[in-house]
């Protein structure tokens, strides 16, 4: 039997990197997953993945940031998936400036899609798992940074430090209803999203892109090594699978070592 046989899972932001690697491990251990993402041409791309694989999976096109996208794409999962077990809030953006020139504009943008599209998503599903009377669990992809600061990523540091207070949360009200919630703290990625920020952070420290890499990404680290998408992908079918209320309202990092709890 597999670890999440059964379940009905639904995971933002899993056309690419990380939330792609967590849709392909849960369907891997016999969850039935929607991939919700922008970019619905990369959502298939994935269900095809899945699909050639055995696995059962769906499309969903969402703009986590958008109220009514994520109402009406999680109400759509859950009509054709037959339910939600497992949310995976996981989609983030990142965005590379100095606090003093940051305009607010970017400041909200980040703080929409990172924290205001957790508590949208949450809300969503945990209204079906209330209703379905079954329990459930939400996991969100925090960072490191839910838990240290570096210079330049005000709104993500921000955002993501809130992940944590709003899984507290969730852990505390959605308790009687058994569900619960967590948060996995990756340290540094090579996806997309950190493949865009190297040369935007060697322009605004005066270093070469590999400088960046070695003496700011993974300076801290035991090992010099980056996180891998499977690496969290793994520890995520962890937490969805875990079978009590055991583990609820707690944050894990996962990161060679850069930071230690
Ligand atoms: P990525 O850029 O590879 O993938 C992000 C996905 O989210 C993309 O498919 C994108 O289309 C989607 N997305 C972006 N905005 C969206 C929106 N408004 N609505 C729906 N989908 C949207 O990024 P990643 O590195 O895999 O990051 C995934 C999560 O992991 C993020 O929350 C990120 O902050 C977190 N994280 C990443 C790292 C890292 O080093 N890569 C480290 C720690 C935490």
């Amino acid at each position: 039997m597999s670890r999440l046989d059964g379940k009905l899972a639904i995971v933002t932001g899993s056309a690419s990197g990380i939330g792609r690697q967590i849709a392909l491990g849960f369907a891997r251990e016999g969850a039935k997953v929607a991939v919700a993402d922008l970019d619905l041409g990369g959502a298939q791309e994935v269900v095809s993945e899945i699909t050639r694989g055995g696995g059962i999976a769906m499309a969903v096109a969402m703009d986590i940031a958008d109220e009514a996208q994520v109402e009406a794409g999680v109400d759509e999962v859950a009509a054709r998936l037959g339910g939600i077990d497992i949310l995976v809030s996981n989609a983030g953006i990142q965005h590379i400036a100095p606090l003093v020139d940051l305009p607010l504009a970017d400041w909200r943008k980040v703080l929409a899609v990172d924290l205001d599209a957790a508590f949208l998503t949450t809300r969503a599903c945990l209204r079906h798992m209330i209703r379905q009377g079954r329990g459930g669990t939400v996991l969100y992809i925090g960072s490191v940074h839910s838990v240290e600061a570096s210079p330049l990523k005000a709104p993500y540091v921000t955002a993501k430090h809130g992940l944590i207070g709003l899984a507290r949360l969730v852990a505390k009200e959605g308790a009687v209803h058994g569900v619960r919630a967590n948060v996995i703290c990756p340290g540094f990625v090579r996806t997309p999203l950190v493949d865009r920020q190297i040369p935007e952070q060697a322009r605004e420290l005066g270093l070469t892109e590999d400088e960046v890499v070695k003496r700011v990404m993974l300076r801290e680290t035991v090992d010099g090594e980056f996180t891998t998408a499977e690496d969290v992908a793994e520890v995520a079918v962890f937490f969805a699978a875990f079978p009590s209320l055991a583990l609820t309202g707690q944050s894990l990092v996962v990161s060679h070592g850069w930071h230690m709890q």
